[in-house]
């Protein structure tokens, strides 16, 4: 069988949650679209239904397979609905629902709903992608209040750069929003996991916490509560082939990497069919063996090399860890010139096992 995995742990991710919780002293939407980042939703949000207040997903489709996996917490849909002939189902299944668009908004207005809805009403309030214009705020708020088919209205925005935290845009961000809920009486939900991180005096009764979730930090620097994160994926393989070579031997496609010294090259069963980044250079960290050691030459579909030279206690079949608890998925996002929520998603083809349920 072949080695490369993703271990995934789920006490971590408990963790992970409740810090979310502690550090904002608010409810907290665990974001699990996209497949919970790569980490697989349902098995995640089954870890974490008994304490979570409720789950946030993009789209229907990723919350009817909550549903058909029986959790039942409250789900967000966070860009509400494509088309309007979604809302049945959203009634049908409890889901809540953003309202970012005046479309979306016209939409409820005509439709026919057998129960009211849960509205989480969106405000554009510096990002510029979606969301109401402020001066539309307070009427569509009216206006779904005088259409009778709402039962609860939670106001919400989303921060645009809170991850850069010398930048003041999310606090002029904030000054936005407050200006446009003046007056109206309901709760409020702003904070991302750099805003809940990183942004302690921002309000909010609601936080939506993804990222930080799975245990990586939305910074590039160090941050002290980033620090606190347990990283929840360990991406996993061995080494598989093991090469000596002299010095001014090239390795890989490409040779852009030309041996210096004489060498141990390791080859390792992972690639950029498994979601590894292509353009992770010569340089990033892997672990091997339990120690640390480097990436050499361009990462192929099915196999990558590392350098053994200094790792004698490594040969064939020794453990090599890509990114987890050792090696942290952000230090090789940034290596590759990506985030860390990118290299998670495009995880793929190999075996997840959990841990801690
Ligand atoms: C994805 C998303 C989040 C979570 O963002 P993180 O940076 O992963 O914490 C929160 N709110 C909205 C609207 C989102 O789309």
């Amino acid at each position: 069988m072949r080695p490369a995995r993703a271990l995934i742990d789920l006490q971590a991710l408990r963790h992970n949650y409740q810090l979310a919780r502690e550090l904002s002293g608010a409810k907290a939407l665990a974001v699990i679209k996209a497949d919970a980042y790569g980490h697989g939703a349902v098995r995640c949000a089954q870890a974490l239904e008994a304490e979570a207040d409720g789950f946030a997903v993009a789209c229907i489709e990723e919350a009817l397979e909550l549903r058909a996996a029986g959790i039942t917490a409250p789900v967000l849909l966070l860009e509400g609905f494509f088309e309007a002939d979604e809302l049945p189902l959203i009634i049908q299944h409890d889901f809540w629902c953003v309202v970012h668009s005046l479309w979306q908004l016209e939409a409820i207005e005509q439709a026919s709903l057998s129960k009211p809805l849960t509205v989480w009403l969106k405000l554009d309030s510096g990002m510029h992608r979606v969301g109401l214009h402020p001066k539309d705020y307070q009427g569509a708020y009216q206006r779904l209040l005088a259409s009778g088919k709402v039962a609860k209205i939670v106001l919400m925005s989303h921060f645009a750069r809170a991850d850069e935290l010398g930048c003041s845009t999310s606090v002029d961000q904030v000054a936005v929003f407050e200006a446009a809920r003046k007056g109206l009486s309901a709760q409020v939900s702003l904070r991302n996991s750099p805003a809940v991180l990183g942004w302690p005096d921002i309000p909010s009764d609601w936080v939506r916490p993804g990222i930080m979730l799975y245990g990586a930090t939305p910074f590039e620097e160090a941050q002290s509560q980033a620090a606190r994160l347990q990283p929840v994926m360990t991406l996993e393989s061995k080494v598989i082939s093991v090469r000596e070579l002299p010095a001014g031997e090239a390795v890989g496609y490409g040779a852009k990497f030309v041996t210096q010294r004489p060498s141990r090259i390791g080859v390792v069963a992972m690639g950029y069919a498994d979601g590894y980044p292509r353009l992770a250079p010569t340089g990033t960290p892997v672990l091997v063996a339990g120690q640390r050691s480097q990436l050499l030459g361009r990462v192929s579909m099915d196999m990558l090399c590392i350098d053994l030279t200094d790792v004698p206690q490594a040969g064939l079949g020794s453990p090599v860890e890509l990114w987890g608890k050792n090696i942290l998925a952000s230090d090789v996002a940034i290596q590759a010139g990506t985030i860390p929520y990118q290299i998670f998603c495009n995880l793929r083809r190999v075996p997840m096992l959990y841990t801690g349920a």
